[in-house]
């Protein structure tokens, strides 16, 4: 990967200079790849790899995919990026960490939109029976239909 080091940009851009900051708070060296991986999930909804890998080149060009999914697992490890993987889709990635909300996820289009945790401390649930296990989180996703997927007949049950 070429590293394009630009000592300006943090200068011009309070975001990238706040994105530098958090990379340095957990210990991570401020590279331009890992500033912008961290802008673009930021930037993104749940984003995949692949939309993420998509605004990365966008503002710096080459960049393979390999080296996106190498910044994801080390802002991943340092707590600035969750991850998570509804089944049957690809991981996706969010900077909305250490507060234990939860996923809608649509089964038609795949749509995932987050939902407060009902108690907001892990874990928010506990098993009916753990056995032996220490639980430290309650991951919860909620399976349905968004409203864009919703027939209007369906829509207008509901409303
Ligand atoms: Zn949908
Ligand atoms: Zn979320």
């Amino acid at each position: 990967m070429t590293q394009q080091s630009h000592p300006a940009a943090e200068e011009h851009h309070p975001a990238a200079a706040q994105d530098a900051a958090l990379l340095r708070d957990a210990g991570l060296r401020v590279t331009a790849p890992r500033l912008a991986v961290l802008s673009a999930v930021r930037a993104g909804d749940h984003a995949t790899v692949d939309d993420i890998a998509t605004r990365v080149r966008a503002r710096l060009g080459t960049v393979s995919t390999q080296a996106v999914y190498d910044v994801l697992g080390a802002l991943h490890a340092a707590g600035l990026a969750r991850r998570i993987e509804p089944a049957g889709s690809p991981a996706r990635y969010e900077a909305r960490v250490g507060d234990n909300h939860h996923h809608l996820v649509c089964r038609s289009c795949g749509a995932v939109a987050d939902v407060d945790c009902a108690t907001g401390r892990v874990p928010c649930l506990e098993p009916s029976s753990a056995g032996g296990f220490v639980v430290d989180e309650a991951e919860v996703t909620y399976w349905g239909t968004c409203p864009s997927c919703l027939s209007p007949h369906e829509r207008k049950a509901i409303a």
